[in-house]
């Protein structure tokens, strides 16, 4: 098999199953049950490069399009949603705008032992109050000759236990509305940046959500990510890219409850069932296709706000219906504590909320659909884009 940057989409997707059907879905049920992602497979992850994919080999990453990017994803959620969760925001809002914006000397610090999976990446730019809103956000920042100081809080961070890079976003004041947004280079063990409370969640078990707090957080002049001031729109093109690699995380653990209950229906007579697994069957391949359809236009440099929306929409929905049904077919056996069709609704139940609720996706569509503006400059906020 050819390595890294030569493999196609295909050659990595199939990489990607032998790796999770021989060493990931084994510990899928041991990850949700203790919450916690074991270091080992991490090491495993940047071992077989899927923490390096989409990032140049000149960067030590292991190449590859966001097709690439998407088929691994999507195998990875099959086996473990929060594993797969992991490793998309650690590639497409830590990595990728490190790529994108980050100077040779970021990129050099920062995105070579990302791309090595030597560090894990975390973006933060959701606050208590601050969510669908983004531009919204409080965590100020003063600037002056020796750099920055940052404080304030950020809510539902993933990643960020076992970061070693966070991409922070701060307000300079929030009267400049969107312009005044900066995006930040934050590594953990600054002093007055401190991780704390982790939140107990439904679903995606294993993936860290944590709060963290800033008190007066020095960074120097080199930690600022991009220019002063653009922190928003690096924030909404990350989040674009994101989407596609959340909408292959839900498609995932839809072809996860698909197959379950594809096993499931094969044991039994009950037509119904028959109309629920060709259900199930149509909603994984249309939310397929969007996904696909997402990353080729990403790929291609063409615009793909809209079809990332869409995309992460519909995939997300088709997670929640897939495995709500697989529930259905299962029966009684299916709601156990140990049994697979349970955890892949509460995985599933998650993704409406992640990157974009199901109405930020809305939002966006519309949004674009009418030719209106994404708020991306100066102004007051206007509420979310992407
Ligand atoms: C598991 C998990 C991981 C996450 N990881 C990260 C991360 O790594 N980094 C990060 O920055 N954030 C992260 N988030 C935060 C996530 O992006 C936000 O939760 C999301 O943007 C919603 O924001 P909120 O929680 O403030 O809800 P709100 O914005 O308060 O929304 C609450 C409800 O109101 C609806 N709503 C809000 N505004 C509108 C509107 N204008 N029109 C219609 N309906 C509206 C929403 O759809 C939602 O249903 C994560 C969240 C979760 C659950």
């Amino acid at each position: 098999m050819p390595v890294d940057g030569e493999r196609t989409a295909e050659e990595w997707r199939r990489h990607a199953r032998e790796f999770v059907d021989r060493d990931l879905h084994p510990i899928a049920a041991r990850i949700d049950r203790e919450d916690r992602i074991p270091e080992e497979a991490i090491r495993a992850l940047a071992r077989e490069r899927f923490l390096g994919l989409g990032i140049p080999p000149s960067w030590d990453g292991a190449g590859g399009d966001g097709r690439c990017v998407a088929a691994v994803l999507e195998e990875l959620a099959r086996g473990s949603a929060a594993v797969a969760v992991l490793v998309a925001v650690h590639l497409s809002v830590c990595a990728s705008p490190i790529l994108v914006w980050g100077s040779e000397a970021q990129q050099e610090r920062y995105l070579r032992p990302l791309a090595r999976g030597e560090r894990i990446g975390a973006f933060a730019l959701t606050e208590p109050g601050a969510g669908s809103d983004a531009g919204a956000l409080r965590t100020r920042y003063t600037a002056g000759p020796d750099g920055f100081v940052l404080a304030g809080s950020k809510m539902f961070i993933s990643n960020a236990v076992s970061a070693g890079i966070v991409v922070l976003f701060a307000t300079r004041d929030p009267a400049l509305g969107h312009a005044g947004i900066s995006a930040f280079l934050v590594p953990p063990g600054t002093g007055g940046f401190s991780v704390a409370q982790r939140l107990d969640k439904l679903g995606l078990r294993g993936s860290e959500t944590t709060e963290l707090v800033l008190e007066r957080v020095r960074l120097p002049p080199d930690a600022l990510l991009g220019p002063e001031g653009a922190g928003l729109r690096i924030a909404l093109t990350s989040l674009a890219g994101g989407r596609v690699g959340i909408a292959a995380c839900a498609l995932g653990v839809a072809h996860a409850a698909f197959e379950e209950m594809r096993a499931a229906v094969r044991d039994s007579d009950d037509p119904w069932k028959r109309h629920a697994l060709a259900r199930a069957y149509a909603e994984l391949a249309a939310a397929r296709s969007l996904v696909g359809e997402a990353a080729d236009r990403r790929d291609a440099g063409a615009p793909f706000v809209i079809e990332a929306s869409v995309a992460k929409l519909v995939a997300s929905r088709a997670a929640v219906s897939i495995a709500s049904a697989g529930v259905d077919v299962a029966g009684p056996a299916g709601v156990g504590g140990s049994a697979e069709p349970q955890r892949l609704l509460r995985d599933a139940r998650v993704f409406p909320l992640v990157e974009g609720t199901t109405e930020v996706q809305e939002l966006v569509i519309a949004r674009r659909l009418l030719g209106e503006e994404p708020a991306r400059e100066a102004g007051p906020s206007r509420g979310p884009d992407g």
